[in-house]
């Protein structure tokens, strides 16, 4: 079957595109998740008439097909866990148009988030979407998973941005949406139902972003507390306040440890939580933000403030944040990262609550993340060659979800779904939800070939 899926692949988008040796399916095979599964061949294409063909051809076959950008996704939704066609669109990188006077870009969906980052801001605008993984992760992927970022808070996520798509059916049809199409846009909106889909619903190949001006100013402090409680109280009081930096980030003691040991920060002594805060926009409003942010983090026990005097400092505070992950690693070699969001209001009871499912189930959670969206990314540091260990930790992840959702939260803040959280998913929406959500499923792809076993719990 093998041989005959691959020689059909080559005679229809050319050899150089398919690769089916063992050496290079291993590298398709997994994402950040411990989830490994081999594809049964990876396409490689140019262009949408590639995906088109190929596309085409498994669905009259009933074959997997499984989009990937980088593979940086944290839930399992670019793994082939049931073999098949993986279509990477790594080479499907162009950067099409920037228009600055109408502020928008159309982009190949391989595009990767940083290289779009840059070119727009070559070209006096700016893309606000910035994941942590914005140099690893490709626009497709981010709109597949509606990324969110550091600055969420402020500029919201990249469901946000998006002004239209070009995407491939199951049928191996091209439908374009929004400003890439010339219908009426007053009719089903099949462009958000493609955000956040996970590669289920088609392949999207091309996206048109919304784009804006450059913000004029910004001002970044790092704020250390002896208690994390101290630190979630701040972020619930500036939202309270009506302060809206363009980020507000949170990092545990642990985490802030291990990045003291991998990068040199001698700007922070060891606290139990850090917050990073950036107020961003016009210089007045951007001033007296700060002032405000800084009351309050004296008013909960700030026992550090560090502000940013120049651009290379500030760039080292933003170090910090952005080592965190990397630097966690230092801990144990494996990292179960769970990203869950509760109302930035219950963050203190959230905080509260990962540190007794902690010691209930004597796990190590280290915990940072976006907090100004109630963003967490809460790692569990353990080893998966232990098993005693791991039942443990998946214990604790249950118990996690459990909490998070009892505090109005939700599962997932912008990682998806995928695998690792599809059990869970009928605790959020519903059994209802669930129909609803596989009706939609089962109308953009009835024969069920793109990402089967992602999203929806299988009995
Ligand atoms: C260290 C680290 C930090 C991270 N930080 C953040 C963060 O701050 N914010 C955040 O939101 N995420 C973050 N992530 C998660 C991840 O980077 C994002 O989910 C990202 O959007 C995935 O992009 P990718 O190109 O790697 O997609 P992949 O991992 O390859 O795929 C992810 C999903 O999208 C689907 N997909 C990919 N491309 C397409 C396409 N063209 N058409 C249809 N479906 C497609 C796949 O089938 C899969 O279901 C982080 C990950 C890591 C490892």
């Amino acid at each position: 079957m093998e041989k005959e899926l691959i020689k059909d692949l080559k005679n229809l988008v050319g050899k150089d595109k398919i690769h089916s040796y063992i050496e290079d399916r291993f590298c398709y095979a997994y994402d950040a998740t411990n989830n490994f599964f081999l594809p049964d061949v990876v396409v490689i294409p140019r262009s949408t008439e590639d995906v088109v063909k190929v596309v085409k051809y498994a669905s009259g076959k009933n074959i997997p097909v499984v989009s990937r950008g980088l593979g940086s996704g944290y839930t399992g939704g670019s793994v082939p866990i049931k073999g098949g066609i993986v279509i990477s669109l790594e080479q499907m990188n162009r950067i099409v148009e920037i228009n600055q006077q109408k502020k928008y870009a159309v982009v190949e969906s391989g595009v990767v988030a940083s290289d779009f980052a840059e070119e727009v801001k070559a070209h006096g605008l700016f893309y606000p979407p910035d994941p942590t993984s914005l140099e690893y992760s490709t626009l497709g992927g981010n709109v597949a998973e509606c990324a969110g970022g550091l600055r969420g808070r402020k500029y919201g996520t990249t469901k946000d941005y998006v002004l239209g798509l070009e995407f491939v059916t199951a049928e191996g049809n091209v439908i374009r949406t929004g400003i890439l199409s010339s219908e009426d846009d007053d009719l089903y909106d099949l462009e958000s139902m493609l955000i956040a889909s996970e590669g289920t619903l088609g392949v999207i190949t091309r996206i048109a972003f919304r784009l804006t001006p450059i913000p004029p100013y910004s001002e970044t402090v790092l704020a250390g507390f002896e208690k994390m409680e101290d630190a979630a109280q701040v972020v619930s009081d500036i939202t309270a306040a009506g302060v809206v930096p363009s980020a507000l980030e949170f990092i545990d003691g642990d985490t802030l440890e291990c990045v003291m040991g991998y990068i040199t920060v001698d700007f922070i002594q060891k606290s139990e939580a850090v917050l990073l805060i950036e107020p961003e926009g016009e210089k007045e409003e951007v001033q007296s933000d700060m002032k405000k942010i800084l009351e309050i983090c004296e008013k909960n026990n700030a026992t550090s403030i560090k502000s940013a005097e120049t651009k290379d400092e500030k760039e080292k505070l933003w170090q910090v944040r952005r080592s965190s992950s990397a630097a966690l690693l230092r801990l144990a070699p494996t990292k179960v990262n769970e990203d869950v969001c509760v109302p930035p209001s219950q963050l203190p009871n959230l905080v509260k609550g990962l540190k007794e499912i902690g010691q209930k189930y004597n796990v190590t959670i280290n915990t940072f993340g976006h907090a100004g969206d109630g963003n967490l990314h809460v790692n569990i540091m353990c080893d998966r060659n232990n098993p005693e260990e791991m039942e443990r930790v998946e214990k604790a992840v249950e118990k996690i979800f459990e909490v998070t959702l009892k505090l109005g939260g939700t599962l997932s803040g912008e990682h998806g779904i995928g695998i690792t959280k599809s059990k869970f998913l009928k605790d959020e929406v519903g059994e209802t939800g669930i129909q609803i959500m596989k009706k939609i499923k089962s109308a953009f792809d009835p024969q069920g070939i793109f990402n089967p076993g992602k999203i929806f719990p299988e009995n």
